[in-house]
């Protein structure tokens, strides 16, 4: 039996020790998941969402407690954990109002005796393979609808995020979705790999490109169904008529929250020339207000990193932007304190020829770049093969619409970024991803159509 250790990243301390799955242990969690679907999905949709609406309240009442776990074990500055709890029941709120209506047979025909319908049945076991970062979204977007939809879910949350995935399913079977539905699988990548091999009826990834594809090509050996929710390098361009105070505060915030581990989180900042003096200095400035420190500060903005072997390819990453030419114009390097801290570092006079403007940097790092019109920043925001989302600040409307209809990404944002809503598809394009989650369209990537053609007789 093989055991693997939780770590704070803020102080490097271990918090627990558990068990890890094996391959074998994944497969016999299958077959339970086999026997449990039937019955779960034979239960009225009304069950299952009364089941989900328990979950739902038990967060709810459970909130401070679960925002301390999220917080030891990711790093999470405590006021952002919380916030993500407070996003989780916005979203679970969509998917009670909209399963029902969604869910519901459709006729698209009838004439003469014939009626034609189709029905949204459920896929079977679906196995969940999550990310550490937004542990409740992540996971939500993916085990709310599928378990309202019927099927059972074979959960594996990331390492890094072990004791909040295992407080979920807590949650869940407290709520009444039975233990054979909701079956968490712990261990490292590892055991993500096995599970991918698994006959599951449907794999749902969330983390990054390279794991991504490992995934996708194990679930095309077997035909699975794969959904693939990935990285970012995600853009923003501001144009020359924006207070830019007003866009260095929302973009700031948008490249720094999270210590910048949002798979939206502004990875690249584009800004008009005529602009570029004035809202570099106001950017600074805001990022300079940020507060770095203890995660279980209530005020603290900038946590350590999850995963020390970041803090390696950010110093890689601005080694090779400072060889090229840019800027270091604050931060720059590690903290000199326990725990995986980096401090806020803005990079300026980049190009996209540095890795900083190329690859995922998914830490507390920008780089900031000066084009000349609108026409140089679709084409510095298209110079990517990451495609989740792009904003633009802008007082035009109908020059941010004309600009973002020509970027590649699945989200576009006017004066907004680093944005997700229940009620819209949440989708990534290229390298970014295969599939969606969210929207209507996110509780039917949990079903499979039949189509009915029936005849009544005479
Ligand atoms: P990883 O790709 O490292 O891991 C994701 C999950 O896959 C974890 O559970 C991991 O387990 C598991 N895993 C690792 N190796 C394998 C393997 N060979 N086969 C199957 N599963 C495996 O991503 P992170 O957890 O570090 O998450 C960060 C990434 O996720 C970023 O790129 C971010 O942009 C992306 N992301 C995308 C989102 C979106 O909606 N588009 C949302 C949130 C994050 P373990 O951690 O235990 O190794």
């Amino acid at each position: 039996m093989s055991t693997f250790s939780i770590e704070n990243p803020a102080t490097g301390a271990t918090l627990r020790t558990l068990e890890a799955d094996s391959p074998e242990s994944v497969k016999t969690k299958l077959a339970r998941a086999r026997a449990g679907q039937s019955a779960w999905r034979a239960r009225p949709l009304r069950e299952r969402i009364e089941a989900i609406r328990r979950f739902r309240g038990a967060i709810e009442r459970d909130k401070e407690r679960l925002a301390a776990i999220t917080t030891s074990e990711v790093g999470k500055p405590i006021a952002q954990s919380r916030n993500e709890l407070n996003g989780l029941l916005g979203r679970v709120d969509f998917f009670l109002a909209e399963s029902e209506r969604t869910l519901a047979r459709e006729e698209v025909m009838a004439d003469g005796g014939m009626v034609e319908l189709i029905e949204h049945e459920p896929l079977g076991v679906v196995a969940n393979i999550s990310a550490w970062n937004y542990p409740y979204f992540v996971g939500s977007n993916v085990f709310v609808p599928a378990l309202i939809a019927g099927n059972a879910v074979l959960y594996k949350p990331s390492e890094h995020a072990t004791l909040t995935g295992l407080a979920l399913a807590e949650a869940l079977h407290a709520s009444g979705v039975p233990e054979d539905v909701f079956i968490p699988i712990l261990g490292a990548g590892a055991i993500g790999a096995a599970v991918s091999d698994l006959p599951v009826d449907g794999i749902f990834f969330t983390g990054s490109y390279a794991t991504g594809r490992k995934v996708a090509e194990a679930a095309g050996r077997s035909m699975t169904r794969v959904q693939l929710e990935l990285g970012g390098k995600d853009p923003v361009y501001i144009a020359d008529d924006v207070d830019p105070k007003a866009a260095a505060a929302g973009t700031a915030d948008g490249a720094f929250y999270n210590a910048g581990q949002s798979c939206c989180a502004v990875e690249r900042i584009y800004v008009h020339e005529a602009i570029a003096d004035r809202f570099i200095e106001a950017f600074i400035e805001e990022v300079r207000g940020f507060k770095v420190g203890d995660p279980t500060d209530d005020t603290t903005y900038i946590g350590p990193l999850t995963r020390g072997a970041q803090l390696a390819v950010l110093e890689a990453q601005i080694a090779d932007a400072k060889q090229k030419g840019a800027t270091v114009a604050l931060g720059g390097a590690r903290l000199a304190r326990p725990g995986h801290y980096f401090a806020p570092t803005v990079l300026t006079g980049v190009n996209g020829t540095m890795s900083v403007m190329r690859e995922e940097s998914f830490g507390p790092i920008i780089g900031i770049q000066r084009v000349k019109d609108d026409e140089q920043a679709v084409a510095a925001m298209n110079d990517t093969e990451y495609g989740l989302t792009a904003g633009v600040y802008t007082k035009d409307r109908a020059r941010a619409e004309r600009i973002l209809s020509r970027v590649d990404a699945g989200s576009a944002y006017w004066n907004c970024c680093d944005r997700v809503s229940p009620r819209l598809p949440w989708s990534g394009r290229r390298h970014s991803g295969l599939g969606l989650t969210l929207s209507r369209y996110g509780i039917l990537a949990f079903t499979k159509p039949k189509a009915w053609h029936l005849r009544s007789p005479g």
